[in-house]
């Protein structure tokens, strides 16, 4: 199939971007990377009547170290994610999870704000930013808004972002002291979407878990950060914690059944990940001894 007949417009600056926005609405759609957008306006799974070229906006890319924060600009592509060595120092969850993004080809074109702003609720970018603790910064004609990650994701493809608006960069925390990462994912072939993933950050103090953030994805219909991780933080962690931690995830997902896997199937990898998640963090494999790896 192909698409729709639509109109084009490339952006020449944000405010062009934005204006042209504002005038045609939630009739018109962004175009950053196209590697989600395409697909879907192939399948006329969506038909906009105008697509906003931003992929030649400059200002809109790139990665900066400043202080104790890490500013990475909405079209930066996960390729340059993956290369990117202020990423390494200062995020390395991110350069852990972008090598499970799709393959090559698509890494080479798709975008971090195209990631976030799809919201597919098995992506792991949007994970992550939960994991790290972001702020996604969105902008429209009447100026900026900095939404917590937690909040930015709404539902299956949903996000905070108005029709009217543009997703212009995410901010995270510098990799704070004696922070530790955990990713995995579970796929049938590497690259795929994940059946279910993990991204983690936490911080490690005397083999205690002074914080601890653990973002599963496709769990539900966006990226969920667990409150069972409260059990596990500022105690010294035992097998029996870790058990309750498990039953108290397993309250709180609200996972799906699809042609991948069952709820029942994702409840029990969800714990899987968990514990090898803590046993890993805590350099602890007897906390994974019951055979989880
Ligand atoms: P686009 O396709 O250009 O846009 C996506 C959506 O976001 C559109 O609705 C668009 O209007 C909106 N948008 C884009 N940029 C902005 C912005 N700055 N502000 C506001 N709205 C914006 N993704 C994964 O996470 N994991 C995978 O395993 C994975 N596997 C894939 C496999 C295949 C075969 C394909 C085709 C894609 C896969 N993807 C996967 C998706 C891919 O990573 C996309 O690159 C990414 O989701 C979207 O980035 P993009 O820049 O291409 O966005």
């Amino acid at each position: 199939m192909k698409a729709s007949a639509f109109s084009y417009a490339r952006a020449t600056s944000v405010f062009n971007a934005l204006e042209l926005l504002h005038v045609h609405g939630d009739r018109a759609k962004v175009l950053s990377g196209g590697q989600s957008l395409m697909p879907a306006m192939n399948l006329r799974l969506i038909s906009p009547e105008l697509i906003v070229d931003i992929g030649e906006l400059a200002e809109l890319r790139g990665i900066a170290a400043t202080g104790d924060h890490v500013r990475i600009g909405a079209l930066t592509r996960h390729v340059d994610l993956a290369r990117s060595g202020e990423i390494a120092a200062h995020a390395p969850l991110l350069a852990k999870a972008i090598a499970h993004v799709a393959h090559p080809a698509i890494r080479n074109r798709g975008t971090l704000g195209g990631s976030l702003a799809h919201a597919d609720p098995a992506s792991e970018l949007p994970a992550c930013m939960l994991a790290l603790n972001a702020e996604i910064i969105v902008r429209g004609l009447a100026g900026e808004r900095r939404i917590a990650a937690q909040d930015f994701f709404t539902g299956i493809y949903e996000t905070a972002l108005s029709p009217e608006e543009l997703l212009v960069a995410v901010e995270l925390p510098a990799n704070p002291k004696n922070s530790a990462h955990f990713f995995h994912e579970f796929a049938r072939r590497h690259g795929d979407y994940a059946i279910l993933g993990l991204a983690t950050q936490a911080i490690v103090d005397a083999d205690i878990l002074a914080d601890l953030r653990l973002a599963f994805f496709a769990v539900g219909d966006r990226p969920v950060l667990a409150r069972a991780a409260k059990r596990l933080t500022g105690v010294a962690v035992t097998p029996a914690a870790l058990s309750d931690a498990c039953a108290a995830l397993d309250e709180e997902l609200d996972p799906h059944d699809d042609q991948q896997a069952s709820a029942a199937m994702r409840r029990h990898l969800a714990k899987v990940l968990l514990v090898r998640c803590v046993a890993a963090l805590l350099g602890r494999p007897d906390l994974d001894a019951g055979g989880s790896a």
